[in-house]
Formats: C-alpha cells, sequence, structure tokens
C-alpha cells in the first residue's frame, strides 16, 4: 500500500545562494525535506532549508554524503564541478545530468549549439591570443563586446571594444583562457523565456519578461508587455521549446534573447531558475521554482502558466539596501512583495534582495518606482 505522504522526497541543492534559497522554499512549501551543499556558513538557502553540508563544490566526499542523503539532487548555479559530480552521477539521483550543463557553461560551445538549430545569435568569433582578436575585430567590426568564455556573470569577464584605443585594455581578458568575440547588437529591448521540462519530455512556458540592465545587471523584468508582437511572442516559444527538447532540459532554463526590428537573437541560456523570471512567485499560480521541483521529481507539467496581473521585478542591489529599508516603514508600499536572500554582507552590485511589484499598468508600476529615487 502507498503512503499518503509519498511524494515527500529529500531534495539537494548544489549552490545556496537566492536562487538556491527560493527553490529550497517552493521544495518545503510542496512538503519536501532538503539539503544545501555550500562552503558559507548559514548560506541564504540553508536559512531555509533542514539542514547543510558545509563544504567546498570541488569536495567529493561532501558531494557522496549529499547523494547518499538525497532522493534527487539539482543545482542552482551552471559552475558545477565536473568531476565532484560525477561521484553523483546515477540519473536517478541526477535527473539534469551534466551533459546540459556542459554545453551552458561555456559561451563557444553554447552559441554553437544554439545556431546548430536554426536559431539566431549575434556574430561571434573564437579569439584566444591579440592577433585572433584583431582579425576578429576585421569581419565582425565596432563595437563589439569581449567575453571570457567561462564562469561570467552579471557583465563580469566582459568588456566592450568600442574602437581601436579598447583593444589593449580588452586583451586582458585573453589570460584567462579562451575568449568570444560578439558583435554589440543595437537592439529594441532584451526579453527572457523560463520554460520548464522534466524527464518525460512535458514543457511548461511561461510568460515573456521583458529586461533592462543597467551596468550589465539586471535591474527590472517587467511581465505583461503588451507591445511584444504575437510574431516576437511565437517565436521565443519555439526557440525555447527547441532549446529544451535539444538540451534534454530537467527543470528550468533561462533564455535571454536580444529583439531588434521584430527579429528574434538568443543571446544566453541559464540552465536553473532566472532572475527575470522571479516575479512568477507572486504574478503566476505556480513559479519558476515550482515547476523546477516538480519536473526534477518528473510530476506532470502544466503547458501555460498564466500571468495573474502585470508584474514588475526589481533587484535591490547593496547600493539599494538603505533606500529599499526606508520603504518597508511606509504605508504606500506595503503592497510591494519584498524578498531579502539572508546575505551576511552587502556590497556594491551585490543582488541582495528584490521587489515584486503587481500593478494595474505596467506604467503605473514603474512611475511608482521611479518616484522612489532609490535606482536612479
Ligand atoms: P551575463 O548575463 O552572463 O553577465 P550577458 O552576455 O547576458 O552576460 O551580458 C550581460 C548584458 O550585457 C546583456 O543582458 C546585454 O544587456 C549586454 N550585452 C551582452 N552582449 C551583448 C551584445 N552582443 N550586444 C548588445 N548587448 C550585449
Ligand atoms: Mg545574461
Amino acid at each position: 500500500m502507498t503512503n499518503a505522504t509519498d511524494y515527500r522526497q529529500t531534495i539537494g541543492i548544489i549552490g545556496g545562494g537566492q536562487l538556491g534559497k527560493m527553490l529550497a522554499q517552493a521544495a518545503k512549501q510542496r512538503g519536501h525535506q532538503v539539503i544545501i551543499l555550500d562552503p558559507t556558513p548559514n548560506c541564504p538557502a540553508a536559512q531555509v532549508s533542514d539542514s547543510q553540508i558545509e563544504a567546498e563544490y570541488d569536495d567529493q566526499n561532501a558531494m557522496k554524503k549529499l547523494a547518499a542523503a538525497c532522493d534527487k539532487i539539482t543545482y542552482e548555479f551552471e559552475n558545477i564541478d565536473k568531476e565532484a559530480a560525477e561521484a553523483i552521477l546515477t540519473p536517478e539521483v541526477f535527473p539534469q545530468g551534466l551533459t546540459s550543463l556542459a554545453k551552458n557553461q561555456d559561451r563557444l560551445i553554447e552559441k554553437a549549439e544554439i545556431q546548430s538549430l536554426g536559431l539566431k545569435t549575434v556574430p561571434w568569433e573564437k579569439v584566444t591570443q591579440l592577433n585572433e582578436l584583431n582579425e576578429a575585430l576585421e569581419k565582425i567590426g565596432y563595437p563589439a563586446v569581449l567575453k571570457t568564455t567561462r564562469f561570467g556573470y552579471d557583465g563580469k569577464g566582459q568588456y566592450v571594444i568600442k574602437a581601436k584605443q579598447d583593444i589593449e585594455k580588452a586583451q586582458e581578458l585573453l589570460t584567462s583562457g579562451p575568449c568570444i568575440l560578439e558583435g554589440w547588437l543595437d537592439f529594441d529591448y532584451e526579453a527572457s523565456l523560463i520554460i520548464g521540462r522534466n524527464p518525460s519530455g512535458d514543457t511548461t512556458l511561461f510568460p515573456i519578461g521583458k529586461n533592462t540592465h543597467v551596468n550589465n545587471i539586471l535591474h527590472l523584468s517587467e511581465a505583461g508587455d503588451t507591445s511584444i508582437s504575437d510574431a516576437v511572442i511565437s517565436e521565443i516559444h519555439q526557440a525555447g521549446e527547441k532549446l529544451a527538447h535539444h538540451l534534454e532540459l530537467v527543470g528550468v532554463m533561462g533564455v535571454e534573447f536580444f529583439i531588434k526590428d521584430n527579429q528574434v537573437y538568443v543571446n544566453e541560456i541559464a540552465p536553473r531558475p532566472h532572475n527575470s523570471g522571479h516575479w512568477t512567485i507572486e504574478a503566476c499560480p505556480l513559479s519558476q521554482f515550482d515547476i523546477h521541483i516538480k519536473a526534477l521529481l518528473n510530476e506532470p507539467l502544466p503547458k501555460r502558466i498564466p500571468l495573474f496581473k502585470p508584474a514588475v521585478l526589481v533587484n535591490i542591489l547593496g547600493q539599494h539596501l538603505e533606500g529599499a529599508n526606508r520603504l518597508l516603514t511606509q504605508n504606500e508600499y506595503c503592497l510591494w512583495s519584498f524578498h531579502d536572500y539572508g546575505k551576511a554582507e552587502a556590497r556594491e552590485n551585490r543582488k541582495m534582495g528584490h521587489f515584486t511589484i503587481i500593478g494595474d499598468s505596467l506604467e503605473e508600476i514603474k512611475e511608482a518606482i521611479a518616484a522612489t529615487q532609490i535606482w536612479s
């Protein structure tokens, strides 16, 4: 006989930052036990989980301990240590596997994979030394952006080359390994799609977010923008589906797009929950974190997730924390949903939390954000 609470599982999460925290919260809501692997004592995710294994990500023994204690293991960031992960590599415990991860860890492989599916990217070239950089710039032209192929996030490991005199500074990136030179696209807007997939092949499409970056760091993500054309929406959905099946995605991923003259370019893929999908917690019946957990357990997935109302996510970086704190004492902001990630130390440009704001229109919400003057 089955037990009425058999659905309860023990889920291990590699990485205990804010994505791990929100994953853990979704898992706990659904009745699961959660164990976090992260070297930082009392990391954000551990604050809402059952226990933490305090160890480095390349610690094979720690990984084995996690695998022995869990029914399923997932991760919150793409820079998983391959060798340590191989220690837990049974598809039963680690249904996401490492294949898709390997393709998204390296910007060069990722771009080639995207193009192999017939999807558009900006022009790009592999660059490992100065003469190749010069040759690539001749082909691609200015402006261009040089990026390290690995470990980049929030614009780290990138240098925009506007003219010849920027080459000297940019080439410092080459000392850390192979790079990719991309043509700079003067896009009309940036958008992202959160898509989920389970091992049976069911997929879930979330509403599309329109994103604004400031200093290469996500500032706003808006859901419910009615100006995105149906043709663009359908192309984004098709691209997401193609990528999800090709990568044999398990869980959710965030796909970032540039849109220019209604042409859709794939920028990059994050094989995990994504910052631009945090509004799904309040603005949708199931969040990206819920779908990730359901997919991991191969539960059936809904084809589409509806949006209740227009919603905006605004990130709170270290320099915004004091201002955000002030809003919490004022009546007019008491409907804004505040998330504090629980990080011990606030630093400039470090993501410390976010607000999700639901309203009747995106314009009204953005005006209210601007009026606070915290992000200007
Ligand atoms: P990451 O998010 O890993 O830091 P991205 O490649 O997404 O790296 O770059 C961060 C942001 O920088 C993008 O969201 C976009 O705003 C800008 N950017 C990056 N590459 C290009 C490009 N080729 N053309 C125009 N803008 C770009
Ligand atoms: Mg990005």
